[in-house]
């Protein structure tokens, strides 16, 4: 049985989408820029960057797009590269590019059951586009291939009217009601971040309640939580942008690899430990569910995610993301640690010295 043994939070850093939902990080920036960038590298490269080999074991890389996921050619060869290497993968998409989804089927059979697909569903664009018959084929298509799914929703004022109707298509098409997702207002790492509404967080809390969703209570316990714990990111868990080959420690770090650009050089190894420069855990229900903060107890990355009633996931997909990175990583020691906090301290500081400059700067403008 495989167990993970790295987590890489993978961006491509395209903003191209056919929908226009009121709530997308791209639009609030207006960064819709309507562009595929061309990759510093090719999958070749990256798929011999991202050996087990190089990267010690079997590793799960999460991808999703600036914009729609799977808008670029190249996501396909990439996502090849990395099921060839024996790794998981998962492709967050709004669902509706059927022409590109079909490539899929290129991908050998016997790899399938490590890829799963995350399908955003935006109701409201779903409707207004006519695409709800499409997005739901296409879910059947990707269910058809044996690969893993699940459908989420983020939670919007304007769709507080509609829920029953979501739930109950839901119900129908995919045998159970959708993961829900908070939803937060875009804006800066280090100031405070908040919820997409205009209801008061109860009321926000009250709203996702009957659909019974591990996902949202995960993340709204760790929302606005600071995290002191001693954290893995940096050693056990990056990001990475695919298209520069820049790996980091965690969103909120200035230190920095380019691991395409040599591909004989180790994978830096100096974990964040107690200095996380994030308000919060942004992604917890990724980083913290796979155990990056091993002295925390979490649920496990797939049971805030499968629904058991519509056999979202494959059994070998479902008992790999039910590991935690504990069990094949050993814990730093204590020397280790203090080197850690003591680098990660002049980490935090200097990128929130970044930060204030660009704000700053922004301000200018
Ligand atoms: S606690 Fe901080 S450093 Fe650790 S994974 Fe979460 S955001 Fe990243």
């Amino acid at each position: 049985m495989d167990k993970i043994k790295k987590f890489f939070e993978c961006l491509i850093p395209e903003t191209v989408c056919n929908l226009r939902c009121g709530y997308c990080y791209v639009i609030q920036r207006s960064q819709n820029t309507m562009k595929v960038p061309e990759l510093d590298y090719s999958p070749e490269i990256i798929g011999k960057a991202l050996t087990q080999e190089r990267l010690g074991g079997v590793c799960y890389f999460s991808i999703c797009g600036a914009g729609e996921t799977f808008v670029p050619d190249y996501l396909i060869e990439i996502v090849h590269e990395l099921l060839k290497n024996g790794h998981y993968v998962n492709i967050t998409t709004n669902g509706t590019l059927t022409k590109k989804m079909r490539r899929l089927e290129t991908i050998p059979q016997e790899w399938r059951s490590r890829l799963q697909i995350a399908f955003s569903f935006h109701y409201l664009e779903l409707i207004r586009l006519n695409l709800m018959e499409t997005f739901f084929s296409n879910i059947e298509f990707v269910k058809s291939l044996g690969c893993s799914y699940l459908v989420q929703l983020n939670l919007y004022d304007e769709y507080v009217p509609v829920l029953d109707e979501i739930k109950s298509i839901c119900m129908e098409k995919v045998g159970a009601p959708p993961q829900i997702v908070a939803t937060r207002k875009e804006t800066s790492l280090t100031s405070k971040i908040e919820l997409m509404t205009s209801h008061t967080v109860e009321e926000y809390k009250s709203f996702a309640q009957s659909f019974k969703s591990p996902l949202f209570d995960f993340t709204m316990k760790n929302f606005n939580v600071r995290r002191r714990e001693f954290c893995y990111a940096g050693s056990w868990t990056y990001t990475l942008n695919l298209k520069t080959g820049i790996l980091k420690r965690c969103y909120a770090s200035c230190i920095h690899q380019n691991i395409f650009e040599n591909i004989e050089k180790p994978i830096m190894d100096m974990a964040v430990g107690k200095c996380c420069g994030s308000l919060f855990c942004l992604n917890s229900s990724h980083f913290m569910s796979l155990g990056v903060i091993p002295s925390i107890k979490t649920p496990s990355y797939v049971s805030l995610r499968n629904r058991k009633d519509g056999q979202w996931y494959t059994p070998q997909m479902e008992e790999f993301l039910s590991s935690k990175l504990i069990e094949s990583n050993a814990e730093y020691s204590t020397l280790k640690k203090i080197v850690a906090n003591i680098i990660s301290a002049g980490d935090k500081v200097a990128y929130h010295s970044y930060r204030k400059l660009v704000t700053l700067k922004r301000k200018k403008k």
